[in-house]
């Protein structure tokens, strides 16, 4: 197949601005390639790179959950990915440098060896660092020398594969960071794409009782939380959430919190009092750097917690993931709610942040193979 010269990126020029340009094609040395983007999936980070809350450099290709094609590969490249041409990928968001301290010890996330004091990975660089198809709202992207990807079954609807990213999230947050085991109770607070996953990802794991709460606009996804593996919900609104938790988990409280609530400060005050006393409490909902009002530390010290910060997700909880979805056993495409095509990339983002009337997304692509 021969290649076309140029391509369709929806190119983020301004907060809330996205235009569509023909952006032409990278050359593929021999350790780099060309995917073909089948799908992106987009999440809370989409929403907020639209509306200039995360501070990326304008103009860039956003798109950071990508799923296609290998359609172009060096020599090195597939060697050292074990890919060829005609091979599906599930790409990482980061790009990692390899050799920073945090990299050598496996805590890529951290690593800012080619970020400077920023992000370095799919949808966050720069269009004027070459080859500028960095992001995966195009047709193609450019695979670095350091981009990660995983091989994945073809014969699976692209955007179930794109669940790959929220799973991952959730294997790393609900699982691999507080190391839950069989028979944790888990409690998670916030029941969105990341929460769902969460709770996949605990009961994948073996927890006892999983808990999820949400707000009575959440109503179908907490039911949809209880047929992915949730033991109950909790509605915050209408309940009292601590005193449910308590019944719930017989005076003892949860053993571990995920906390990945969209935007609210409470839930994560509210963490402290949920938690059982050595229990663990993972904070991973971004909350535009606003300050916490009533946290109380002194419940972290007398219940002698451990409260740990989760950001993205590193190379074994992403397999996980893909290891959930091809297994086929969990009915994880009842999470996907919306498809767009490349050119409704904003309508995708503000369904997903719940800015369009009666569209409630859980998990949304764009999908530029049309
Ligand atoms: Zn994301
Ligand atoms: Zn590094």
């Amino acid at each position: 197949m021969t290649l076309p010269r140029t391509c369709l990126a929806m190119v983020h020029v301004a907060p809330r601005k996205l235009e569509p340009r023909e952006l032409p094609l990278p050359a593929i040395d021999a350790d780099t390639a060309l995917l073909r983007v089948e799908a992106c999936g987009i999440c809370g980070s989409d929403a907020e790179q639209y509306q200039g809350v995360l501070p990326v450099r304008f103009p860039v290709v956003p798109g950071h959950e990508p799923v296609g094609v290998i359609e172009a590969v060096g020599e090195r490249a597939a060697a050292r990915w074990g890919v060829q041409i005609g091979d599906r990928v599930a790409v990482e968001v980061l790009i990692p440098c390899g050799y920073c301290p945090a990299c050598r010890a496996g805590r890529y996330p951290q690593c800012r060896g080619r970020g400077g004091g920023g992000l370095f990975g799919h949808g966050y660089v720069p269009l004027e660092r070459p080859p500028g198809l960095w992001g995966a709202y195009a047709e193609y992207m450019y695979l670095d020398p350091g981009s990660i990807v995983h091989k994945v079954r073809k014969d699976l609807p692209a955007s179930t594969v794109a669940l790959f990213n929220p799973l991952g999230a959730g294997f790393r947050w609900a699982v691999e960071i507080p190391r839950t085991a069989p028979g944790d109770t888990v409690l998670v607070l916030g029941p969105g794409q990341r929460g769902l996953a969460s709770v996949i990802a605990a009961r994948a794991a073996g927890a006892d009782t999983i808990i999820v709460t949400g707000t009575t606009r959440d109503a179908a996804k907490l039911a949809l939380a209880r047929e992915l593996g949730a033991d109950h919900t909790i509605d915050v609104e209408q309940d009292d959430l601590r005193k449910r938790v308590k019944e719930l988990t017989n005076g003892h409280g949860a053993d571990v919190v995920v906390e990945v609530a969209a935007a609210a400060t409470a839930p994560v005050a509210e963490a402290l009092h949920l938690a059982a006393p050595g229990g663990r409490v993972v904070l991973a909902g971004v909350k535009g750097f606003k300050p916490v009002p009533d946290f109380l530390s002194d419940l972290i010290v007398v219940k002698e917690l451990t409260v740990m910060g989760a950001f993205g997700v590193t190379s074994p909880s992403y397999r996980a993931a893909i290891r959930l979805i091809e297994a086929e056993r969990v009915p994880v495409a009842r999470m996907h709610t919306h498809d767009f095509p490349l050119e409704d990339a904003e309508r995708a983002i503000r369904t997903l942040a719940g800015e369009e009337p009666g569209a409630a997304s859980i998990h949304s692509c764009l999908l530029p193979g049309g």
